[in-house]
């Protein structure tokens, strides 16, 4: 069977991805921000994780003062093959490889748990109510408000829906380097995540909820690999459809771009760390809570 010339490009680009982010995760690593013995748990605990698709001797560099030599010793003394990776592990490699890694790599820094999820999802998938239900639900979760150039629909409150910003402010923000992130969503408006209260969170243990769209997902695990992406999708097409233009805030123009921008961005669900389908906002809220611990 060949693989048609779409898909192959598609593929090799998310190896790609997938090939930096699992390089991030080793400077991250290397520099003390994530444990080397906390990647490992993760790679057992996640199997469809990035952290699975890592090789054991890609884990190892990352440990400073561990050279080529030594580390081609090392793994023959577990007994693991250099090309294993950490999902890949048999139980007893595993241990072996924990049992090593939390005597030669302890960790000095603070990994208090906390973490950046990242919600994204076709359009009226229904991340805003998931969202707020956790907002309303689950106290310690810092949820993250935007800024956007869109004006805000009734009920919308600036400064708790969205920082409701014109052009002249939103440059200004990126030019302060003030986002984590930020894009043009629907090809109309701009929509960014301020960076300075999700630094200010994490560093206070506190586990952080992006609503975001796919782009910012993407632009999100570049610079922040150890977040965990989730993406939302709805029970079927139909059920999408229905809850778009059931929501009634949009123009039928506007309804028409947003379905298209919708079948665009379901495509990019196997970027993602994790599906989710939301049958139900609290059975899903929980899920997506599930992940924060
Ligand atoms: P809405 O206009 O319906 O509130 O949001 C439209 C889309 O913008 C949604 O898919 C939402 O997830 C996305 N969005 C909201 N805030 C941000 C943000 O800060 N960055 C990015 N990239 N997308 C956002």
């Amino acid at each position: 069977m060949t693989v048609p010339e779409v898909d192959r490009a598609a593929g090799s680009r998310a190896a790609i991805a997938a090939r930096r982010a699992r390089a991030a995760i080793k400077k991250a690593v290397s520099e003390g921000r994530r444990s080397a013995t906390g990647v490992l748990e993760r790679a057992t605990t996640h199997p469809e994780s990035l952290e699975a698709g890592m090789r054991v001797t890609e884990l190892l560099q990352g440990i400073p003062g561990l050279g080529k030599i030594r580390i081609e010793r090392v793994i023959e003394r577990l007994s693991i093959s250099p090309s294993k990776r950490l999902g890949g592990l048999g139980a007893l490699q595993r241990d072996r490889l924990g049992a090593y890694l939390a005597k030669r790599a302890p960790f000095s820094g603070d990994e208090s748990g906390a973490c950046l999820v990242v919600l994204a999802g076709p359009t009226a998938v229904g991340k805003g109510t998931v969202s707020t239900w956790i907002r309303e639900n689950v106290p310690g979760v810092l949820l993250s408000v935007s800024a956007t150039t869109r004006a805000p629909r009734p009920g919308e409150v600036d400064g708790v829906s969205y920082y409701f910003v014109d052009d002249a402010e939103f440059d200004r923000m990126i030019e302060a380097g003030e986002f984590l992130e930020w894009a043009v969503v629907h090809n109309s408006s701009r929509y960014g995540t301020p960076r300075a209260p999700i630094d200010k969170a994490l560093a206070e243990g506190r586990s952080v909820l992006l609503e975001i769209d796919i782009q910012g997902a993407r632009q999100v695990r570049a610079t922040m690999p150890e977040a965990r992406l989730v993406f939302l999708l709805p029970p079927s097409w139909g059920e999408l459809v229905r809850r778009l233009t059931g929501r009634g805030t949009e123009t039928e123009e506007e309804q028409a771009r947003r379905l298209s921008t919708a079948e665009v961005e379901l495509a990019a669900q196997s970027e993602f760390d994790y599906l989710i389908v939301n049958n139900d906002v609290e059975t899903a809220a929980r899920d997506v809570v599930s992940l924060m611990q």
